[in-house]
């Protein structure tokens, strides 16, 4: 069976051609999903259009639009086993991830912003006229499309969706054609939860569907997370359509620095816990470690030993820890970037290649000898991948730093050290949107998440998606004669 588009509170069968989406342990075809035309999308567009003004969701109450969100977190949980087996029969995550991260994080983002409709507040402005009151409001932005990628589908979905339904936006919905199930089922879950008609739309496809979204005038706003590559794809067509709004959350290289006074086993265990969730697939994954040189020998040791430790299976089976990657067509990358790797000179600690069984599994891998100009210290492999490279010593933190922003990215750093003074230099010196200290990268609905450079334009989760979502209108009203 097709899966079906979501329009105006119907489930219709879409205009083009259906894309299969697969089990990424075994290969398998999970099932047909169904692929919008441009007609589906104007219909969807239209569609959240009329609901943006209707009585039914404008006319709420804000303890009304909360009502909701926090009936669709308490659903979410009340479905959690079946979300969290279908993100990794689709995803391919260890269940455990889904459970904890993918299914609880999503039931935690809507109860947050559920909490939020009721206190989105305005100002009053000490302006210098005479006699006139200056007061500004949030108002929604409008129709927003929400484009995702294929890495934490469920959950990015709902640090989008949340914000979005709590400022009162109306939404078209676009996952990923690699994992769209979770999102389908989620919006199943929004007509239970008693969203109305029209507010929440879902069109699946490919990249051209998000193309069709990134280009419509019908679109006021659009909050994309997925490549910088298709980023600027959307930037442009923004800037040649109607210049709506644009929430980018794009890719990233994060470096993970350990100092020589670091707890070794702690940053060994972090840097797994940080590198290889989701088999490496997180924009934040911990990828290039610059270590004191006089700890290399021992962390190298140590890294390689916890990563081909590790054991991989299908993400169904409770003892696996680490899962399949998305995709042929992702594996084929992640090999690529190995590949370059090894030719440009960099050795292989363990791992390298291909895992020899169904699906599309990697070896964990850890590179040494790996040098600054390197390909797989630039470009992002997003997969089981860890590069270590060496610095010398505390004397040497200005040169670190610059080697650490030695790149077009800016999303998230991690700094191993016991050293107070250190830690402050290099997160004060790092140029990323998030940089923790003697901890795995990890969001939360309370920490504004994004990224400085080439890693994204504006903020999400937190107090800043309020501001993601919303328009200020300042209203001037004169009262003197
Ligand atoms: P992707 O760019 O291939 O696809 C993301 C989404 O964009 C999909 O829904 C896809 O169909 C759609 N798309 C493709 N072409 C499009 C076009 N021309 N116009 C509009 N939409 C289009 O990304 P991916 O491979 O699914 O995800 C992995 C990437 O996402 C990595 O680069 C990763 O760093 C990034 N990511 C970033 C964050 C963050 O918070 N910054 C979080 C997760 C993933």
């Amino acid at each position: 069976m097709t899966t079906q588009l979501f329009i105006d509170g119907g489930w219709t069968t879409a205009s083009a051609e259906p894309i299969a989406t697969y089990n990424p342990a075994t290969a398998e075809v999970i099932d047909e999903v169904g692929s919008a035309s441009s007609s589906d999308v104007d219909a969807a567009v239209d569609a959240a259009r009329r609901a943006l003004g209707s009585a039914d969701w404008a006319g709420l109450l804000p303890v009304q639009r909360a009502r909701l969100l926090f009936r669709l977190a308490d659903l979410i949980e009340q479905n959690a086993d079946e979300l969290a087996r279908l993100e990794t029969l689709d995803q391919g995550q260890p269940i455990g991830v889904s459970r904890a991260v993918s299914v609880t994080g999503a039931a935690e983002h809507f109860r947050y912003y559920a909490g939020w409709v009721t206190k989105i507040e305005g100002t009053v402005s000490p302006i210098s006229y005479p006699d006139t009151l200056h007061y500004t409001k949030r108002e929604p932005i409008g129709v927003t499309a929400l484009i995702t990628p294929w890495n934490f589908p469920l959950m990015i979905l709902a640090w989008k969706l949340a914000p979005a339904l709590a400022t009162g936006n109306t939404v078209v919905i676009k996952p990923s054609e690699v994992t769209p199930l979770t999102s389908i089922r989620l919006v199943e879950l929004c007509v239970e939860a008693g969203i109305p008609a029209g507010v929440v739309n879902l069109v699946t496809g490919d990249g051209s569907v998000g193309a069709m979204l990134s280009s419509h005038r019908g679109i006021d706003h659009l909050s994309y997370t997925g490549s910088t590559a298709v980023g600027r794809l959307i930037t442009h067509a923004s800037a040649d359509s109607n210049l709506k709004r644009l929430t980018l959350e794009l890719g990233g290289k994060a470096p993970s620095i350990i100092a020589a006074d670091a707890n070794i086993d702690a940053a060994v265990a972090g840097n797994i816990g940080g590198g290889m969730l989701n088999s490496g697939q997180v924009c934040a994954a911990y990828t290039r470690f610059y270590v004191d040189r006089s700890r290399e020998a021992e962390f190298v040791d140590k890294l390689a030993a916890g990563v081909a430790g590790m054991r991989l299976g299908a993400g169904i089976d409770e003892s696996t820890q680490l899962g399949p990657l998305v995709s042929a067509k992702h594996l084929g990358h992640v090999e690529r970037l190995v590949a370059a790797g090894v030719a440009e000179g960099a050795e292989v600690v363990t791992g390298g290649n291909r895992a020899e069984r169904d699906g599309y599994f990697f070896e964990p891998t850890v590179f040494t000898g790996v040098t600054d100009e390197m390909t797989i210290v630039h470009e992002e492999i997003f997969g089981p991948v860890l590069s270590v490279l060496a610095y010398d010593g505390v004397d040497e933190l200005d040169a670190l730093i610059a080697r650490a922003n030695d790149t077009e990215y800016g999303l998230a750093a991690t700094v191993w050290t016991t050293d107070i003074a250190t830690s402050q230099r290099l997160a004060n010196g790092i140029k990323a949107g998030a940089v923790f200290v003697n901890m795995p990268p990890v969001p939360d609905m309370a920490a504004p998440w994004g990224g400085y450079k080439a890693s994204g334009w504006g903020r999400e989760m937190g107090p800043q998606a309020i501001d993601a979502y919303t328009e200020t209108k300042a209203v001037w009203l004169h009262y003197g004669s």
